[in-house]
């Protein structure tokens, strides 16, 4: 990973792993076609039943390795207590400005996890004040072309889904890097079990992506929602 500006898509998750969970399929799709994707996660997950931060930090430059993004930054907020309040949203409009993405990809706003709900409002407000440029920060204004939310816990009918087939063993790989988070066969892990390391959430996993491949005639998908009707030039690009 280097550390260099620019992105084409900058996907937010609000725990190390999210990102993973939710849409490192369509990820690795990304960055397999050549576009430059980046992720920033907004918390270093401190409050986890299991692991800590050094060994999540760890776990997630080895899962961005697998899935082969040019960048991975923390935003360091509060787990637990993501405020929507100016100074959170500053660190996020720097952000955007800084990696300047044309997409953005971001947690659904209506979800199980109070966190990943106040992440999904943070990062929309700071998307689109991201491109005012009488909010000054040394650095030229920016607002990503489109941001796209991905499902966590609560499910929506998706606006599309993105066909994975080729990507899943990655995305797999790169949750298997999370070995304080999800079970593994190989380690014998003596925390606390959680609802997420126990052997059947991996099964859970795959079953969620294959039900969403089944729906667009593929093996596995990742499914999103959009908040605008989508602009379609011609139709037999998506419907022939
Ligand atoms: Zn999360």
């Amino acid at each position: 990973m280097q550390n260099a500006m620019k992105l084409d898509v900058l996907a937010f998750g609000t725990h190390p792993d999210d990102v993973e969970l939710f849409c490192g399929g369509t990820i690795a799709s990304l960055v397999e076609q050549g576009y430059r994707v980046g992720i920033v996660d907004l918390t270093r997950g401190e409050l986890g039943t299991r692991g800590d931060v050094q060994t999540r930090q760890k776990e997630a430059e080895v899962a961005a390795n697998i899935l082969g993004v040019h960048i991975r930054e923390n935003a360091g907020l509060a787990d637990g207590n993501i405020e929507i309040n100016s100074q959170n949203r500053h660190k996020l409009i720097s952000l955007i400005r800084k990696f300047q993405p044309k997409l953005v990809l971001l947690p659904f706003n209506q979800d199980r996890h109070p966190d990943h709900e106040h992440a999904s409002r943070l990062i929309s407000e700071a998307c689109f004040y991201a491109g005012l440029s009488k909010i000054e920060d040394g650095q030229q204004a920016h607002r990503p072309s489109s941001i796209i939310f991905y499902f966590s816990h609560y499910l929506k009918d998706p606006s599309f889904v993105v066909d994975i087939s080729e990507f899943f063993k990655t995305k797999r790989m790169s949750l298997e890097a999370y070995e304080s988070q999800f079970y593994t066969k190989q380690k014998q892990n003596t925390q606390p079990e959680t609802y997420i390391s126990s052997a059947s959430f991996w099964q859970a996993i795959e079953i969620r992506a294959r039900f969403y491949g089944h729906l667009i005639g593929v093996e596995y998908g990742e499914p999103f929602f959009y908040c605008s009707p989508l602009k379609i030039n011609n139709l037999f690009e998506i419907f022939a």
